[in-house]
């Protein structure tokens, strides 16, 4: 028998906000254990949760570049479950209304072809503390626990079951990926776990139009474990199904080590948390006026720049894609042809020389040591004849080192190329005496020798000659 596997994916995304969901602390990363915590995080009794206005901009605008529409009345609710890390027994989170609800992305896959992966709902939520195994400088080596991470805001974005594969599961996360960073929600760093995801996946037979059971994977925290977990967990299903036996319901961890998952516990349902709205907090109002405003405010997103690059620049469609892989580097792009009016070059540039030396360095975009304007000073050197491609390339190496600016380099190290015809027709004369025997072979038909009388000027100008003068001359004089 044929399957069909069916998978959605449940991704949590943590805001870039200063302060936490419902109180003033602070949520920068990597902090003393403990150290940023206070009645409210702590979960201490009576101590009462006030919004962070931020976490609901961020959720807005998040819902509204996923074409969602945004809940004008939504609610808190308790979600309850024990775990050390959770000191008040419960989670504030979002059950019925949440924030965002009915938005889709339309996905690549294959090329071309489009498809449409609807998202159920994107609520706000705050975060659980975390356990600490083994690390304590106190006696013993038992667990301890710790509450910086308690009450950081996260947003939760539900897809519907509508990804068959796991190149469209990964697709589907790249792009929601780029549009929180994007919108600067989120810093988007995977291994940190400020974007994780929770793969739900089950098979059902070829035609079926029932889903099968379905498993939870967790700890996924990379685009390559994803697909990796994704594909091993339709596999087991398989094997079970075919073996006889039946999938259950349950919460299963990826060991990215082994490449495997394994069960962890069995899935709850829904009616096991005991969903209640939380009294604490009231009703969530949020006005028409509010949601134009943030939509206002939204940038031009990924995609929509993307056409534009196509469109009014005439970039083809790798280009732009490339070019839009982060706003930071399609605002260097842009920045760049606003200074050089041939986007296609600049384009060439910004991925051909500057990604490798940005890759080179492990340097990001947004800290490269070569000014968009820098760069479109270089074209235009290039551009007039004053330096050769070739050379180009050595002054971009040495301005990535120096900082200093494309002009003053060349004039420092005398790389200006030499198009004066009578300066290369006194170095062709001088090479062709020396090589009187290269010089008759090439008379006599052997024409492949005319790439090493180019090398040889090349070389007796150390670079700088004009390729096309030095080709032109060359051909005449050793016709002559
Ligand atoms: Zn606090």
């Amino acid at each position: 028998m044929k399957y069909q596997p069916v998978i959605g994916l449940e991704v949590h995304v943590q805001l870039l906000t200063d302060t936490k969901i419902f109180c003033g602390c602070s949520t920068k990363f990597g902090a003393e254990p403990n150290s940023q915590t206070c009645p409210v995080c702590l979960g201490l009794p009576g101590a009462l949760p006030v919004l962070n206005k931020k976490v609901v901009e961020f959720a807005i605008k998040a819902g509204l570049s996923t074409n969602c529409s945004i809940t004008p009345r939504s609610i808190f609710a308790r979600k309850n479950y024990f775990y050390p890390d959770l000191p008040k027994g419960y989670q504030i989170s979002q059950f019925e209304d949440p924030i965002c609800q009915h938005g889709w992305l339309d996905i690549a896959v294959d090329g071309d072809t489009v498809k449409r992966i609807g998202i159920t709902r994107i609520h706000m939520e705050e975060d659980a503390g975390k356990l600490v195994h083994g690390e304590l400088s106190g006696p013993g080596d038992g667990s301890g626990v710790d509450l910086n991470r308690a009450c950081t805001p996260l947003l939760e974005v539900v897809s519907e079951p509508d990804l068959r594969t796991s190149d469209e599961a990964v697709t589907y996360l790249k792009q929601l990926h780029q549009i929180v960073t994007w919108l600067g929600i989120c810093d988007g760093n995977m291994e940190e776990g400020s974007f994780r995801c929770d793969a739900n996946v089950s098979v059902m037979p070829v035609g079926s139009n029932t889903l099968g059971t379905r498993a939870e994977i967790k700890n996924v925290n990379s685009f390559k474990f994803v697909k990796q977990a994704i594909e091993y967990e339709i596999q087991r299903q398989i094997d079970l199904i075919e073996d006889g036996g039946t999938v259950v319901q349950e919460t299963r961890l990826f060991d990215p080590n082994s490449g495997t998952t394994r069960s962890m516990r069995s899935k709850e349902e829904a009616h096991d948390y005991r969903y209640f709205p939380d009294p604490d907090l009231v009703p969530l109002v949020i006005s028409d006026e509010w949601i134009n405003r943030s939509r206002q405010e939204l940038p031009e997103l990924p995609e929509q720049r993307r056409q534009r690059f196509m469109d009014e620049l005439g970039l083809p469609l790798y280009d732009a894609e490339v070019l839009t892989a982060s706003r930071a580097l399609a605002d260097y792009f842009e920045a760049g042809i606003a200074a050089h009016s041939n986007a296609k070059a600049v384009g060439n540039w910004i991925m051909g020389e500057i990604t490798r030396a940005l890759n080179d360095s492990g340097t990001a975009i947004e800290a490269c040591p070569i000014a968009p304007g820098q760069l479109a000073e270089l074209l235009t050197l290039i551009d007039n004849g004053t330096i050769s491609g070739k050379i180009a390339k050595t002054v971009f190496d040495e301005m990535w080192r120096s900082g200093k600016a494309p002009q003053v380099i060349v004039e420092e190290q005398g790389l200006v190329q030499v198009s004066d015809g009578d300066a290369i027709e006194r170095m062709i004369d001088e090479i062709m005496a020396a090589n009187a025997g290269q010089v008759d072979e090439y008379r006599s038909g052997k024409e492949k020798v005319f790439g090493f009388f180019v090398g040889q000027v090349m070389k007796a100008s150390k670079g700088k000659a004009n390729p096309s003068v030095v080709n032109e001359l060359l051909l005449g004089k050793l016709k002559g």
